[in-house]
């Protein structure tokens, strides 16, 4: 059999490009359009594919030589010598396309074959390489990272502000607001060390303005860096035409009041970032300002007397910190049998002993079944294990029962996009829909509905439309409840590994033994590391107590790295902090910890 050379094709302008992967070995059996190697120009990457079938016989490049049209990457012994084309196939090219992108099924690691564009063939006001639909963290990031690397790219969002729920109405004003509370709580708690306060007087309009002011920083910050990108940001409420185009109707002013105007944008990639909204339970309408979801709870328009929190996560538990602090009295109703779903039961026990001054109630494993508004108040009925016999009366009622995606209200059935009853759109490791050339990010994709799984996956879109080789394959993804204390917690619990027979060794440090927990009054706090009982590798851990949320991270990076606890309990922590409980528990886990009475002899 005749032995072929295979040389890289006409790749257009670029000379000299590196070789960066090669994806063959001599001996492999290869058939046409098979990857051989990967180059990689300033601008995209690309697969060379095989022109015939065969033998890998001799392989002419190594990682890291340059090469050009004309090179010869290896030789095939050929299947069937008169099968071997002329000319060399072309490249697989996977960074932005020069036309229109497929719709075909998702392929995650195989690049996007043109294919003509979609159905529409109107008037075009708006051309670009990628189009991100939404700007939230997720959106936003997704963008930013395409432009900078070097694609054309517009965003779409109906709001005036880029940063989506996570600025403007989530994550941030949320945090502005329990610092505030924090303070004051300390300031509080330093009565014990003989330093007493006059009792704080709240004006609501001042800390509403301080709020503001944080989101409104950061919101500008923003805006200057799609500009120093040039993401071209379009204002308007985006739905797709068909594969290619999304019709935007322009919004003006605070809200998302339509001007009328319309846009078409055409794209050769886009990503979905349309995020998710608040659930709202159906006899609990928003058009009594006394009933709140969470975006109306950061309002802060008044500090009531009394509030019901429904829904006993994070984002409620969180809000009933606040409000307690301003002087709400809290009651919370919650249909599972526990506040804070997630953590292990022993954070959530040392979080309740905490925060037990600020409710009245708590009524688990109990569910609202109706509202009245009344004048003096919104009278609510409860069924279930706490429920009381008679209408309860609020102040306030915020409704925090959880959030639901936005993937049926952006037209993505007319891109031929999937989407799940519930208005997920399930994607691939690559973050690909089952249109491969359309992307989908953030919580519009499920669960965790966090901002930094968002922003993460919003990169990984962004480098697998350039046709960079990233996929979403982190282990894990932390949580945290940014209530005081802080409960953060990430991987396997020890509660969910018992429960599924795994077996696990489980370290945990009280703070009681923490010089610094002592002298900041936190010694009611925990750290818990639980690691693989075969390989001794750490596969989770939880922390329960101020600044908790700062401390995961290196919980998170040591899962990633598949450390142990020698690796962990070996690294010199600084003393005096709380981070050194994360070293001291490992050392708890090898048995070589001296801030503890001696361990017994297992
Ligand atoms: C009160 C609260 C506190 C939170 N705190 C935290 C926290 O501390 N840490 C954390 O990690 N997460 C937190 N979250 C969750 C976090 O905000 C979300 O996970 C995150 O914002 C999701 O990002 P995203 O980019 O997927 O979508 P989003 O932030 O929801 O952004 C989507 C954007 O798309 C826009 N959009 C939607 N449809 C269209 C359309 N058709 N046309 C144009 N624009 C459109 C929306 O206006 C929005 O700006 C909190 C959420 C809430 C509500």
């Amino acid at each position: 059999m005749a032995i072929t050379e295979v040389k890289v094709p006409d790749i257009g302008d670029f000379k000299d490009v590196p070789v960066i992967d090669i994806l063959v070995k001599v001996g492999d059996t290869i058939k046409p359009e098979d990857a051989l190697v990967t180059l990689e120009s300033d601008k995209a990457t690309m697969d060379v594919p095989s022109p015939i079938a065969g033998t890998v016989k001799e392989i002419k490049v190594k990682l890291g030589d340059n090469v050009g049209e004309g090179s010869v990457i290896l030789t095939v012994e050929a299947e069937n010598t008169a099968a071997a084309p002329a000319a060399p196939a072309k490249p697989a090219k996977t960074a932005p396309a020069t036309t229109p992108a497929p719709v075909t099924a998702a392929a995650p690691s195989k690049p996007a074959t043109p294919t003509p564009a979609g159905s529409y063939s109107g008037k075009v006001d708006i051309e670009t390489d990628m189009l991100v639909l939404g700007a939230g963290p997720g959106g936003y990031s997704a963008a930013f990272r395409a432009a900078d690397l070097g694609m054309k790219t517009a965003i779409i969002e109906r709001y005036a502000t880029l940063g989506g729920v996570c600025l403007n109405v989530g994550c941030i004003p949320s945090k502005a607001l329990l610092h505030v509370a924090e303070v004051m709580d300390e300031a509080e708690h330093l009565k014990a060390a003989g330093i007493t306060f006059t009792a704080p007087k709240v004006d609501i309009e001042a800390l509403r303005v301080h709020k503001s002011k944080i989101v409104g920083k950061l919101a500008t910050g923003l805006t200057g860096m799609a500009k120093a990108r040039k993401v071209e940001v379009i204002r308007g409420f985006g739905s797709f035409i068909d594969a290619n185009h999304i019709e935007v109707e322009t919004t003006s002013g605070d809200g998302q009041d339509k001007t009328g105007e319309k846009k078409v944008v055409r794209f050769q990639q886009c990503i979905i970032a349309a995020g998710s909204q608040a659930m709202h339970l159906p006899f609990l309408e928003l058009n009594d300002p006394r009933i709140v979801d969470s975006t109306g709870a950061l309002e802060l328009k008044q500090v009531p007397k009394k509030m019901l929190v429904i829904g006993g996560g994070i984002i409620g538990l969180e809000m009933a910190t606040v409000y307690s602090t301003l002087g709400t009295r809290v009651d919370v109703v919650e249909m599972m049998d526990g506040l804070m779903q997630g953590p292990d039961r022993d954070l959530v026990k040392a979080w309740e002993r905490q925060n037990a001054h600020r409710f009245d109630n708590i009524m688990l494993k109990t569910k609202t079944v109706s509202a009245e508004a009344k004048k003096d108040g919104i009278w609510v009925k409860f069924e279930g294990e706490k429920a009381p016999a008679e209408a309860q009366r609020y102040d306030l009622v915020l409704q925090a029962a959880g959030r639901t995606p936005n993937g049926n209200k952006i037209g993505a059935d007319k891109a031929g996009v999937a989407v799940t009853e519930r208005g997920f759109i399930n994607v691939d490791s690559q973050m690909r829909t089952n249109v491969s050339h359309i992307f989908a990010i953030g919580d519009i994709v499920g669960q965790p509905m966090l901002a930094h799984k968002a922003v993460h996956e919003g990169h990984v879109a962004a480098e697998a439309a350039v046709g960079q080789k990233s996929y979403f394959d982190a282990k894990i993804i932390p949580s945290v409840a940014y209530t005081h204390p802080e409960v953060a917690w990430v991987g396997v619990g020890e509660d969910e590994a018992k429960q599924a027979g795994r077996k696990i060794e489980v370290a945990k440090f009280p703070w009681a033994a923490s010089g610094r927990a002592i002298a900041n009054g936190a010694e009611y706090g925990f750290t818990k590391l639980v690691f693989d009982a075969e390989t001794h590798r750490i596969i989770g851990g939880s922390i329960v107590g101020p600044s908790a949320g700062d401390m995961i991270g290196e919980i998170c990076l040591a899962v990633e790295m598949g450390a142990d606890a020698v690796d962990i309990g070996k690294t010199i922590h600084p003393h005096p902090t709380l981070g050194e409980t994360i070293g001291l528990a490992a050392e708890v886990a090898h048995g070589s910890c001296t801030d503890l009475p001696p361990m017994r002899k297992k």
